[in-house]
């Protein structure tokens, strides 16, 4: 079984759910007392959401890529970077390593074609439903991704810094979380995409009437591939 690393701490309450699913599959596939080999670096998000909100991706890529390449230095065998949003570093973080990056937008757009969706809703933070390093990933993969209208992309942002990165869901964020999904599916969605690694605390894919990706989930059976092939 091959080691993987996995850089989180963006949210802390994202990572665990990593750290639990990835070594539930293992256990799953392998049976018994086994586990992942893993290794988790998880930095304090706060140093990270501080240059995000001033746009300062360049600071952000250094702390990112430094920290995927010490990860590699301590044996990992793939990097998985521990949520969405940070993807827009992900040309620097593979700049400073020479082992693969399991890309959490490639493991989307597959899960994506396995349920037949087309036009799935992006649902994260407004960094990724606004800039073109996710969807046009997802564009280039043959999908046609729908984001919600400026209030509701500001919302569900408030919602996953000031609740859910936080560890606080309310029923309040829960009803307005179903009904962005209502409204884009009424624009034409076949699908829905949890693009934040926290909405799965947030929102239950049987509540929705529509094929659902987590990216946390699909991102997390990328890795177990990975380490099992
Ligand atoms: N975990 C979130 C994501 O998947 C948001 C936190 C962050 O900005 O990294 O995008």
């Amino acid at each position: 079984m091959k080691t993987i690393g996995i850089l989180g701490g963006m949210s802390a309450e994202s990572t665990a759910l990593y750290y639990r699913e990835i070594n539930r599959l293992v256990r799953e596939r392998l049976g018994g007392l086994h586990s992942a080999e893993l290794l988790v670096r998880s930095l304090d998000f706060a140093t990270i959401a501080e240059p995000q909100a001033r746009n300062a991706w360049d600071e952000t890529a250094a702390i990112l890529a430094e920290a995927a390449a010490r990860l590699e230095r301590a044996g990992a065998e793939a990097i998985v970077l521990a949520t969405n949003t940070m993807h827009v570093n992900a040309e620097a973080i593979c700049a400073a390593i020479s082992v693969p990056f399991l890309h959490i937008a490639d493991a989307t757009a597959t899960a994506l074609a396995e349920r037949g969706v087309e036009r799935p809703l992006l649902l994260g933070t407004r960094f990724t439903m606004e800039q073109d390093f996710y969807r046009g990933r997802l564009r280039a993969a043959g999908l046609a991704p729908l984001i919600p209208g400026p209030a509701d992309r500001e919302r569900l942002h408030a919602i996953i810094y000031d609740e859910l990165c936080q560890g606080i869901v309310t029923q309040r964020s829960v009803a307005a979380g179903l009904e962005m999904v209502a409204r884009g599916q009424a624009a034409g969605a076949d699908g829905v995409i949890f693009g934040c690694t926290e909405i799965g605390l947030l929102l239950d894919p049987a509540d929705i009437e529509a094929p659902v990706v987590d990216t946390t989930l699909v991102h997390c059976e990328a890795a177990v591939a990975f380490a099992l092939a």
